[in-house]
């Protein structure tokens, strides 16, 4: 598989206001998808009026996480969660991701 990983945002991070940009994810295994702030580590099951319920990555993906594909993104889009392009997917975001992202198509390494 060879494809460019693009990230998307849904909004901003409730907890970090306009520093942080909730990522789209989607969970590796049950493919769910759901959001996430790299800035402040927070985790949202989709993207929060306000603060609602805040958890860590492994509540949603306990088993790791990746870049969500194309479809995944447009499930995304059909439930309104407005995904906007924020970058494209590189080491440097794999390292803000942190340990529980996953990518073993395009980077090899798996987290910890
Ligand atoms: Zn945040």
């Amino acid at each position: 598989m060879n494809r460019v990983e693009k990230l998307y945002r849904c909004g901003d991070c409730p907890v970090c206001s306009f520093m942080g940009d909730l990522v789209l994810l989607e969970a590796i295994g049950t493919r769910a998808l759901f959001v996430f702030c790299p800035c402040c580590g927070c985790t949202f099951k989709q993207p929060p009026d306000g603060v609602e319920e805040v958890t860590a990555p492994g509540e949603y993906a306990p088993d790791g996480f990746s870049v969500p594909s194309r479809e995944q993104v447009r499930v995304a889009i059909d439930r309104g969660w407005a995904p906007r392009f924020l970058a494209v997917f590189d080491a440097e975001w794999k390292e803000r991701l942190g340990p529980g992202f996953s990518d073993a198509s395009s980077l090899g390494a798996e987290g910890r």
